[in-house]
């Protein structure tokens, strides 16, 4: 189930050597902890995930011009809220971009420009 796990990291011997990500942009390779329990790689980056309110007001902003229900935007909040979305350990801020524009794209009409603006 996402969210369960405490993450803890592995031993410092036991590193993945794995790209790092800054701003989007592959960054050479980094060694990364990872989870003992689940295996999740821990996520390096600096910029780390924001809150999903953040990302509730940004869809509510745009309710009007994009003729969004209320319905609609609960579902896109559950949806954050059940993929693990503030999860600091594996989640960093570009990963969490794009994973809040897909699920906005899965219920209305809102094309990607209107949501980057924001970013
Ligand atoms: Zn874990």
């Amino acid at each position: 189930m996402p969210g369960e796990c405490e993450h803890v990291s592995c031993g410092s011997k036991e590193k993945v050597w794995m790209p790092h990500y800054y701003q989007g942009r592959e960054r050479g390779l980094k060694p990364h902890p990872y989870c003992a329990e689940c295996g999740l790689i821990k996520n390096l980056s600096s910029e780390k995930p924001r809150r999903i309110g953040f990302y509730v007001n940004i869809i509510t902003s745009l309710k009007d011009d994009f003729r969004m229900a209320q319905a609609q935007i609960r579902l896109m909040a559950l949806d954050m809220e059940k993929s693990d979305f503030e999860d600091q350990y594996g989640m960093d801020r570009h990963q969490q971009e794009e994973l809040f524009i897909e699920i906005v794209q899965k219920y209305a009409k809102v094309p990607d420009w209107a949501l980057r603006r924001f970013f």
